[in-house]
This record gives C-alpha cells, sequence and structure tokens, in this order.
C-alpha cells in the first residue's frame, strides 16, 4: 500500500472512529484498539528505519574514511617505494664503482695487481696451462723528464688501449707497476707466448703520440715464463721478471723466455 493511500485510509478510520453516532457499536471498541496498535506499531517501524538508515550512513562513512586511509597509505607505500629503489640503485652504482675501483687501475682502466693476482690464482687451482709476460716500457723516465708526466700518462693511455685491441679476448692484461704490465695468456706454450709478445711488440712500438710538433713512442722490452705444473703463480712470476731484468740488460726493446 502507497504512503498516501495508507494516510487516507488512517484519516477515514479516526474520523469514523470520533464519530459519535458509531460510539457503542460492537465494532468500534477492536477497531480503536486495532488503530493504536498499527500506529504504535508505525511509530515503531519508523525508529527502526531511522535507526538502520543511521547505521547505514554511519557505515558507510566509515567506509569512506578506511579507503582514503588505505588510499593514503597506497600513497606513501609507493612513494617509499620510489625512494627505495632511487637508493637502491645508487648502492648498486656506488658498489659498481668501488668495485671497479678496488679491481682496476683509475688511469689505464686496465685489471690491477690485485684482480690479476685473483685470476692467477684460479688458473693456478683450476690447473690451467697459461704463460705470463712482463711488459716494461724502455726508458720511460725520459719522456717524463723531457715532455712531463701529463705527455707521460698519455702515451701510458695510448699503449694500453694497443694492448687491449690487439689481445685475444681470454687474454688479460693488467696494470703491475707504473709503466710494466702484465699479460696472462691462458692455454698458451711458451713458443706461442713468444709469438704474441713479439707480434704485441712491434705494434706498441708503433703507438705515436704528439707533443707540440714532436712524435713521441717508445720501444717494451719482456720478460716470458710458462707456468710449470705444481708450482705457485709467485714463482712463475718471478721467472717472467728475471727474464725481463735480462732483456733489459742485453739491451732492451726485445722480449725473453725464462728458461725452467
Ligand atoms: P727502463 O728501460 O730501465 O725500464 O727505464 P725506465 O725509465 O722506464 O724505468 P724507471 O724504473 O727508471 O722509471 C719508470 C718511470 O715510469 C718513472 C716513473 O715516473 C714513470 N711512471 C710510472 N708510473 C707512471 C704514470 O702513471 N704516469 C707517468 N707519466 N709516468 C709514470
Ligand atoms: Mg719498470
Ligand atoms: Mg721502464
Amino acid at each position: 500500500m502507497k504512503d498516501h493511500d495508507e494516510e487516507a485510509l488512517l484519516a477515514e478510520v479516526a474520523t469514523l472512529l470520533d464519530a459519535s453516532e458509531h460510539t457503542g457499536h460492537p465494532l468500534h471498541c477492536a477497531l480503536q484498539r486495532l488503530y493504536r496498535q498499527h500506529c504504535d506499531q508505525r511509530v515503531q517501524v519508523e525508529r527502526l528505519i531511522s535507526i538502520s538508515d543511521r547505521y547505514q550512513l554511519l557505515a558507510m562513512e566509515a567506509q569512506q574514511v578506511t579507503q582514503r586511509r588505505y588510499e593514503r597509505t597506497l600513497r606513501r607505500q609507493r612513494k617509499l617505494s620510489r625512494i627505495s629503489d632511487g637508493y637502491q640503485a645508487l648502492m648498486r652504482e656506488r658498489n659498481q664503482a668501488l668495485q671497479q675501483a678496488s679491481t682496476h687501475d683509475p688511469l689505464t682502466e686496465l685489471p690491477n695487481r690485485r684482480l690479476i693476482g685473483e685470476r692467477l690464482e684460479e688458473l693456478v687451482s683450476e690447473r690451467r696451462r697459461f704463460s705470463l709476460a712482463l711488459l716494461d716500457i724502455d726508458h720511460f723516465k725520459l719522456i717524463n723528464d723531457h715532455h712531463g708526466h701529463d705527455i707521460g700518462d698519455r702515451l701510458l693511455v695510448a699503449i694500453t688501449q694497443e694492448l687491449s685491441a690487439t689481445l685475444r679476448h681470454y687474454d688479460l692484461c693488467g696494470r703491475w707497476g707504473g709503466e710494466e704490465f702484465l699479460l696472462l695468456l691462458a692455454d698458451t706454450d711458451l713458443q706461442e707466448a713468444h709469438a704474441i709478445v713479439e707480434r704485441l711488440r712491434q705494434r706498441l712500438a708503433a703507438v705515436t703520440i704528439h707533443d707540440a710538433d714532436q712524435s713521441l713512442s717508445v720501444t717494451v722490452s719482456a720478460g716470458l715464463s710458462q707456468h710449470l705444473h705444481g708450482e705457485p703463480h709467485q714463482t712463475t712470476l718471478k721467472r717472467a721478471d728475471e727474464a725481463l731484468l735480462k732483456a733489459k740488460r742485453d739491451g732492451r726493446d726485445r722480449s725473453l723466455s725464462a728458461t725452467r
């Protein structure tokens, strides 16, 4: 029943109950009780509806508050994630830079003594065959003395670039000291190593840089040794160093292989 129909019916019943001619009618008393009961129930139903509406409203508001809180937390979380990602990327970069700095020489970017030492240990423990060549630039001090340290640096870098470009990808070349380089030639015997180093020396002698109108180049001496099964790499290195000293004493610009 629609609200206005119900209103009209109730008004009609109230009018009938109020009319004096119906007083005393056998149905008057029962209808009056029914009318009051209906009105009471109506009041109760309306109160329940109003309570339920308020609850719904409160529930909706609570849901909206929770939703807003959730979205705020989500935004904060995303921001924190972005910051954390940024820090992680920075840490990775720093770690890589530290790793590079601790294993490579800053001027030539070649592996440093430490990294080559580690690689040598690995080759020995893997029982791999390898030869070493210790290369030293001849009379390099004269370049510094006559042209200055910066020109010396430029020549060192040019020599390094030629070294890296000429070697096989599985050879390792490191900066062993000031103007000394160590080549680690894996799976290579002394004869092959000698041929490689002689070819390399020719190419290094052809490297030139310019200082004003002067062309500068250098020669390189080398000492070679082959690793003998069971010996520590320091012993192999010592033989290469002795061969290098001998190459220097014999007049430089040459390579000598160590006798066992
Ligand atoms: P030798 O033929 O006997 O090897 O003579 P040398 O002059 O090359 O050898 P010495 O050991 O007397 O001098 C090495 C020179 O290398 C001296 C040093 O200043 C120079 N040197 C070492 N490291 C660097 C560097 O990073 N940059 C420059 N410009 N010079 C360097
Ligand atoms: Mg030297
Ligand atoms: Mg030298």
